[in-house]
């Protein structure tokens, strides 16, 4: 059996590789190892595959929130509301632009922004909204968008972990993921569901004015070559990746349909343990696994973690703690409100590994390991 991994990197590189290897041998024949020609391929086609209408490559999905934040020209002291539930680079890029974070508390179910707790937190000084699509499930986005419209904020999709994720709306309208709001942001990062093999991010919006400001942001404040209209940042998505990525994003529906037999695959192992809530899917999402994240009731989650260690499958708590709890921002004076729900999610969640590449044998492997522990 081959080892078991939280991401399986290799044997997925492995069903590919003529591909992959042709694509980057191209590059480094073109020499073209900036802007080269599959930067804009690649761009074309993410674009006419989520439906936007720009698609702005940069260097990561940090990157992609902060260039998102500084294009839509927010200010010193605005506030912008994230959940604390997520990866910290959400936040992160709020306090480094010297933004106000306000934390949000998310749904136990979905695990992403609660639209009651949203709503609460509004103030005059708000700004922007950052939902996250956490784990591959989109974020209640008809609630979102209509407290965005009533009180006219910006909404920045954090689809880092949910890339071709799709969610629909009441009047049967379906979008995916990060085109939803004023602008998505993601991350190539390799171990993501549409990921290179290195490092790279993009931004994609369908408003033609912020498309063009995006642009600019992402490359030196400029729009002709050595005359810089804005304070931008340099990030870029070289062009090995981007050859990495056209190749990848045709494998992307198939990669999501593999996640997703492995996690009903796990669903029904565990259907029915009253100690283990595996994950709910939202009739207007579809989820794509990024992670697939279990809720343990009464049951001592480190020790499951070391009875799995012990039989070498590996497990991960994301996020071991949440942003309101992070010392990063203990001189923020942010007044964070109690958020019970995060709190007592971040002490029950535990991800088994996920990925494309999840055999039926592994796959039992791992189930059997977990109800021993469990029903022990
Ligand atoms: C991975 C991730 C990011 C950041 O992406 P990088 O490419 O690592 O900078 C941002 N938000 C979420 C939710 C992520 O999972």
């Amino acid at each position: 059996m081959r080892p078991l991994q939280m991401v399986d990197l290799k044997t997925q590189y492995t069903r590919i590789k003529p591909e992959i290897d042709r694509a980057v041998l191209d590059v480094l024949e073109s020499t073209a190892f900036i802007n080269g020609k599959p930067v804009q391929d690649f761009s074309g086609n993410l674009a006419r595959y989520l439906g936007a209408k720009h698609v702005i490559p940069c260097a990561n999905g940090t990157d992609a929130l902060q260039i998102a934040m500084m294009a839509l020209g927010l200010q010193p002291g605005d506030e912008v509301i994230t959940p604390s539930f997520t990866y910290i680079a959400t936040t992160e890029v709020v306090a480094l632009l010297k933004l106000k974070p306000v934390f949000v508390e998310v749904d136990p179910k979905t695990f992403c922004m609660d639209p009651e707790s949203l709503a609460k937190a509004i103030t005059p000084k708000t700004k922007a909204i950052v939902p996250v699509h956490l784990y591959g499930h989109v974020a209640p986005m008809e609630a979102i968008m209509k407290i965005a419209a009533e009180h006219d904020l910006y909404v920045i999709e954090d689809v880092a972990q949910a890339i071709g994720a799709s969610y629909t709306f009441s009047n049967g309208t379906t979008k995916k993921a990060g085109t939803i709001g004023t602008v998505g942001c993601t991350s190539f990062f390799p171990s993501k569901n549409l990921g290179c093999y290195g490092d790279g991010g993009a931004i994609f919006t369908d408003d033609d004015t912020l498309a063009l400001q995006l642009k600019m942001v992402a490359n030196h404040g400029q729009q002709k070559k050595y005359y810089h209209e804005v304070v931008g940042c340099n990030s870029r998505l070289d062009t090995v990746q981007a050859a990495v990525l056209d190749i990848k994003l045709r494998h992307l529906d198939d990669y999501i349909a593999a996640r997703n037999k492995a996690a009903d695959h796990y669903d029904q192992a565990f259907a029915g343990n009253p100690k283990i809530r595996t994950p709910y899917r939202a009739p207007n999402s579809t989820h794509v696994f990024h992670q697939y994240t279990l809720i343990l009731e009464g049951v001592d989650r480190d020790g499951l973690h070391q009875h799995l260690a012990s039989r070498d499958i590996p497990s991960m708590i994301y996020y071991p703690v949440p942003g309101h709890k992070q010392k990063m921002f203990e001189s923020f004076d942010l007044q964070v409100a109690a958020m019970p729900v995060t709190d007592w999610l971040t002490e029950r969640v535990i991800s088994l590994p996920m990925h494309t590449e999840l055999d039926e044998e592994q796959l039992n492997m791992i189930t059997t390991a977990v109800l021993e522990y469990v029903n022990k």
